[in-house]
């Protein structure tokens, strides 16, 4: 499945406190044993057929999350609120992506919290533009930057069934015309040439605002760096993430065979006056 904008018709925001059990409009997500997961709507009447057989929404709906719940071929699925990783990584994508490693670390580098104002382009399938609206809270927004409609349309498809439209504004432009806004708290770039735009990213930040971008070589860092250089931006640093994930067993704890290994660099700045 993963196409939450399909899974996820109605309007309720990813955080939904209120309910100890499963209730119609909450966002779930359903694990099988082989750790293969599903994010669905929860809709009366509705039915989800996996592969591990088919569930009907009504047998998850006033459920305890937390819960095994069999399909009708007698295989137990786990009922769990999805987290913002599990949403980003089924989100329906057409383009890169900043993945949860990085886009957590973006939020805390770049201070980003409820009601700060924050721009980003381009938008693409708005993964991080969803971590951002669920990080500025109803107080704050998110003005997000696009070349191509196709992805704003499915960005704007994306954020819609996560009940985040109002917290982000989607806008069609090549940035090489500049920002609408000015005085924002952070901007990130996320597309090829970042070092062609700090310019105008300078001119929509605040004075001694958070800059950020990423870019997946080395060569694009070092241009990125000659850019930041001569351009109104200090504190400039430049990182890179790595998550090992381990087989979680007890008996024989140790890494698994596989991971991501580059996802992208993490540049940093600051604005100066
Ligand atoms: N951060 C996004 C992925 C961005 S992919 C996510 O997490 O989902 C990069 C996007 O930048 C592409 O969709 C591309 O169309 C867009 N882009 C490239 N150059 C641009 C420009 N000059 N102005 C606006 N958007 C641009």
């Amino acid at each position: 499945m993963g196409d939450v904008a399909r899974a996820m018709p109605q309007d309720s925001v990813i955080v939904q406190e209120s309910s100890p059990t499963a209730q119609p409009g909450d966002l779930a997500l359903l694990i099988g044993r082989d750790r293969k997961s599903v994010l669905l709507r929860l809709e009366p009447g509705a039915e989800l057929h996996t592969h591990h057989g088919t569930l009907s929404h009504d047998d998850l709906i006033e459920t305890s999350w937390g819960s095994y719940v069999p399909t009708r071929m007698g295989r137990p699925m786990l009922l769990l609120r999805p987290s913002t990783d599990d949403i980003v990584r089924q989100l329906t994508r057409t383009t890169q992506i900043v993945y949860p490693k990085d886009a957590g670390y973006i939020l805390m580098k770049m201070s980003i919290a409820p009601g700060c104002c924050v721009v980003e382009a381009g938008t693409g399938s708005g993964a991080l533009t969803l971590v951002l609206a669920q990080a500025v809270g109803p107080t704050g927004h998110v003005h997000s930057y696009e070349i191509r409609p196709d992805v704003r349309n499915l960005a704007r498809k994306n954020l819609a069934g996560l009940g985040l439209s109002d917290r982000a504004t989607l806008k069609l432009r090549d940035i090489s015309e500049g920002f609408d806004e000015h005085g924002a708290d952070a901007l990130f770039l996320d597309l090829p040439n970042p070092w062609d735009f700090v310019e105008q990213a300078h001119a929509a930040l605040a004075s001694g605002a958070f800059f950020g971008c990423i870019l997946p070589t080395a060569n694009q860092v070092i241009e990125m760096l000659g850019a930041l250089g001569g351009s109104g931006f200090g504190v400039i640093e430049v990182e890179e993430l790595f998550v090992r994930p381990y087989k979680a067993t007890a008996a024989r704890l140790r890494p698994m065979d596989r991971m991501v290994a580059h996802t992208g660099y993490l540049v940093f700045a600051r604005t100066l006056a």
